[in-house]
């Protein structure tokens, strides 16, 4: 049986080597210089590699929850860290269950992979960019830019569109397209989002602790607490990003799309003004000890409220009230340059439940970012390239199906 991969990222390289594993000849094809370059930037070039606390999908937006569950199931983070035991990375375990290298370097994990592949005789090919694949009869027909391949099964792992500077330009989805796939519309996702500013740029730079209701057409649909970034253009930082798939995806079907953020979210309304309560002195004075400064700034200037004025009571009242409740109006998001993962793709129904074979495409198998799961920040969208991967590359490396 000869296995070609495409895409040497993480979902490529796991498939190659379940491949391998099961007894196929393998072949790993790549369009950048490197393999593994996006692994090699993540977590802030740590990598969170995976986190102990997934236990299915209900985390991951996808068409086909049950299909990502499956996949999920049946490579859980437990594995992927006795996958990497065994090939000798030492690794430590965060807050949350979240699991990063020992070296905090996340070329470990790269070079772990890489060694297994040497170990199992897998060819990998770098700048070798595929324009195209076609099935004649049994046999697939892969072209690159300098050359052309065969094979008796592909696997598909070219990834999406975040970070395109690591080599996923979305040309996964045109040879996807060519084998008979549809392709839902790739959004950037785990991406800073764009929003009418109520303070202009006077808050630019400012980070702070928030909670961050969305809210799409009026309704509370999700809320985050952790870092508020404020930015030029909108808000950035974790807790944006984990509500940015579902903002993205609202934005597109053209729903009213708002952040409702609280900026003191470890009070409720009324501890915060018992605590001011018989406080005499400015709004400065009363309330400096709780927010930025220039946060307050913003505030007092939407309150009309002149600096060094002397405080009224009822004013202080709306002020902790307007910082607790504070909307946005959100227009869009940055691009997939600035964005850690795809929402959309390849859609899950399309691919059969435990082999991620295609379902238009025999001997085609899919996995990893190119197909429609999105997971959020912690480790949830490299367990995905993990789980499906090994899923895609042990089917494919098998005899019979
Ligand atoms: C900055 C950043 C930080 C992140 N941090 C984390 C984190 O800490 N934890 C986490 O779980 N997730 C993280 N992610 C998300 C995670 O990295 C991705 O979801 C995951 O790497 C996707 O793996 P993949 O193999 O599907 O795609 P990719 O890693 O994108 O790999 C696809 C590969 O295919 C190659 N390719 C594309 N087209 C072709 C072609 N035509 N011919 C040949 N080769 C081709 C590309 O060059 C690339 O090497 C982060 C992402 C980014 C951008």
């Amino acid at each position: 049986m000869e296995v070609c991969v495409i895409g040497a990222g993480a979902a490529g390289l796991m498939a190659a080597v379940a491949a391998a594993k099961s007894g196929a000849a393998v072949t790993v094809l790549e369009a950048m210089d490197k393999p593994g370059k996006k692994i090699s930037i993540t977590g802030n070039g740590r990598c969170n590699l995976t986190n102990r606390g997934i236990q299915n999908a209900a985390p991951y937006f996808s068409d086909a929850p049950e299909t990502a569950d499956g996949i999920l199931r049946g490579f859980p983070a437990e594995d992927t860290v006795h996958f990497y035991e065994n090939l000798g990375l030492l690794m430590k375990e965060r807050e949350g269950g979240l699991i990063y290298p020992y070296s905090d370097q996340a070329q470990s994990v790269v070079n772990a992979l890489l060694q297994e592949v040497r170990r199992r005789k897998i060819k990998l090919k770098c700048r070798e960019r595929v324009v195209s694949v076609e099935k004649k009869q049994d046999r697939f027909y892969i072209k690159t830019e300098g050359w052309h391949y065969e094979a008796d099964r592909v696997v598909l792992a070219c990834g999406g569109k975040a970070a395109p500077q690591t080599g996923s330009d979305g040309m996964g989805y045109v040879l996807a397209k060519s084998l008979g796939h549809t392709v839902t519309e790739p959004l950037p996702a785990l991406v800073p989002l764009t929003a009418k500013l109520p303070f202009g740029s006077l808050l630019d730079g400012v980070r702070s602790r928030a909670g961050i209701t969305l809210r799409i057409d009026g309704k509370a649909i999700a809320r985050e607490k952790g870092e508020l970034q404020w930015t030029g253009y909108g808000i950035s930082g974790i807790a944006v990003f984990q509500l940015s798939s579902q903002a993205v995806r609202a934005l597109q079907k053209k729903k009213k799309v708002e952040a409702e953020i609280d900026l003191l979210p470890d009070f409720t309304e009324s501890e915060l003004t018992e605590r001011v309560r018989d406080r005499e002195g400015t709004y400065e004075e009363i309330l400096g000890g709780f927010y930025h400064a220039k946060v307050l700034k913003a505030l007092l200037k939407e309150a009309k409220a002149a600096a060094g004025e002397k405080a009224v009571p009822e004013k202080i009242g709306s002020l902790i009230k307007m910082s607790k409740h504070l909307r946005l109006h959100l227009t869009g998001s940055r691009s997939f340059e600035q964005a850690q993962v795809t929402a959309g793709g390849i859609p899950l129904q399309e691919v059969k439940e435990t082999t991620l074979e295609s379902r238009k495409t025999k001997g085609l198998f899919l996995a990893g970012e190119l197909l429609d799961v999105d997971g959020p920040c912690g480790g949830y969208n490299l367990q995905w390239a993990w789980a499906s991967g090994y899923a895609a590359g042990s089917s494919a490396g098998k005899g019979d199906l």
